[in-house]
């Protein structure tokens, strides 16, 4: 055959190809409807194996049988409804249609004019107006809350330096300064280390239980700009990884607007709240007052991985931090290369992924109550969680249970080295029996239990189940 000639990559035989793709589709709904069955399990050693990559193609069938019984039993457990560790997101069945036509259409939604991109635009739409956002705010699909955040703090850069700044770096500027409370993510950290501030220049207030104290947060921005600093922002969150809790973001929005310093609010799970009826809601008042937000579709929105978002106040200010197009990509006024605006110019990535329609297809189908109603299930389950940890014999919270996150020892009667090695040997043991996943934090410089409630397809009982689970790993240890 001539080298010209390639044959492509598509299925030789598109009736074989039906038949298996038929096959796995059905291996997926059943691993779906039996969720409940599939807790994580260890890969073993001779599965971890068995994905070098074949020296010899795979014909279509062994690569179904390959998919089916080799990979889909080795996920995150993040499935089951007994899931309960760090924060993830649980995966909506609706997710499974949607990235399979996002497959078959392949869309790059960098920009032009295609079908996705203002699929896209109407999604950010929906988030602008969930969060009280004014209707000419920009936004972005991206890979999580850390790039948001990213992007949002490159924004707030832009606003304290102007655009200057794209081209000169922070080369004999005076020291931007950023504030927030002690319960910030890491996530924060990272931004501030890639856009060259660095991480001498965060300053962190301790947390009480509406988070940092702005007067103490005043204190340090009065004496930053004393010193010839530059504060650029104040970062609140919205539902600490750790414990759940969420800042006053209306006396932070006050104190960003005292003294004109960009409010970016990290809700990465906790700004769903927003669809939760009080006194849930209530939690993220204010975050309407924000510059920008930072969210994931992936956690407490259930949305399949990947997915978070970007919101900006200010459309101009979101552009200048990003827009940039060399003449390959100029702008058409019609055809393909139309479509303005191109996502390209809000953001880190020029070929995107299509991440629009997983979400759009769980709002259209499902609706924003009822992902709203298992919102509100899994603040009501944090609550039930807390109740049966506060009446166990021995067992206490680390701290009040406020939304979806509950925190605890399962015997206060050991020493705090004691404590903390048996929190996590539970913590490890549960997971290893496929009983529950909790994973672990440290309170006031305990080990502690923990479990973050942000999946649909936990009931009461499971939570009940959970609780007793510990309790007897518990006496199990004692009597050992
Ligand atoms: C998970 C999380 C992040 C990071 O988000 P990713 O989507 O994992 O990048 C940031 N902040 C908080 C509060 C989080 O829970």
């Amino acid at each position: 055959m001539d080298k010209e000639n390639h044959p492509g990559l598509d299925p030789q035989d598109w009736d074989e190809y039906r038949a298996q793709a038929h096959a796995l589709l059905d291996a997926c709904i059943d691993r779906l409807t039996e969720a409940r069955e599939h807790p994580w399990v260890p890969v073993p050693p001779e599965i971890q194996a068995g994905y070098a990559i074949p020296s010899a193609p795979l014909p279509l069938d062994t690569l179904r049988e390959t998919l089916v019984s080799q990979v889909m039993p080795y996920s995150t457990g993040n499935t089951h409804p007994r899931f309960f560790g760090w924060v993830h997101g649980t995966g909506l069945a609706t997710g499974l249609l949607s990235e399979m036509v996002a497959a078959t259409m392949n869309s790059n939604l960098g920009g032009r004019d295609h079908g996705l991109n203002y699929m896209e635009r109407e999604v950010i739409a929906w988030a602008r107006d969930t969060f009280g956002f004014p209707k000419t705010a920009s936004g972005l699909l991206v890979a999580g809350t850390s790039q948001a955040t990213v992007i949002a703090m490159a924004a707030a850069r832009i606003r304290a330096l102007g655009t200057e700044v794209r081209k000169k770096g922070i080369h004999g500027t005076p020291p931007l300064t950023i504030y927030s409370g002690a319960a910030a993510h890491n996530a924060l950290r990272k931004a501030i280390e890639l856009l060259g501030i660095g991480t001498d220049h965060l300053r962190l207030v301790p947390d009480g239980e509406n988070g940092p104290d702005p007067k103490e947060l005043e204190r340090l921005i009065l004496a930053d700009k004393a010193n010839g600093l530059m504060p650029m922002a104040l970062v609140a969150t919205a539902g600490s990884v750790d414990l759940g809790r969420f800042d006053n973001l209306n006396a932070m929005a006050d104190l960003a607007a005292k003294h004109g310093l960009w409010l970016h609010i990290d809700g990465a799970f906790g700004a769903w709240t927003r669809l939760a009826d009080e006194p849930w809601r209530s939690l993220s008042n204010g975050i309407e007052r924000a510059d920008s937000v930072a969210c994931d579709f992936h956690k407490w929105m259930y949305v399949p991985y990947d997915c978070g978002l970007i919101l900006i106040r200010d459309e101009a200010e979101h552009r200048a931090a990003f827009a940039a197009r060399p003449s390959y990509l100029a702008a058409q006024d019609q055809g393909l290369g139309g479509g303005e605006p191109w996502f390209c110019d809000y953001g880190i990535d020029l070929s995107r992924g299509n991440r629009a329609l997983k979400i759009w297809s769980a709002l259209a189908h499902y609706g924003s109550e009822r992902l709203g109603a298992a919102i509100t299930a899994n603040c009501a389950q944090a609550a039930l969680m807390g109740k049966l940890v506060s009446t166990t014999p021995d067992m206490a919270l680390a701290a009040p249970v406020v939304s979806n996150l509950c925190s605890f020892s399962a015997d206060t009667t050991l020493s705090v080295p004691g404590q903390s090695e048996l929190n996590t040997r539970i913590a490890m043991d549960l997971q290893m029996s496929g009983e529950v996943v909790f994973s672990t934090t440290v309170v006031n410089g305990t080990t502690v239990l923990r479990a973050a409630i942000t999946n649909h397809r936990t009931t009461a009982e499971d939570i009940r189940l959970a609780i007793r689970a510990v309790e007897r790993a518990r006496n199990e240890k004692r009597t050992a």
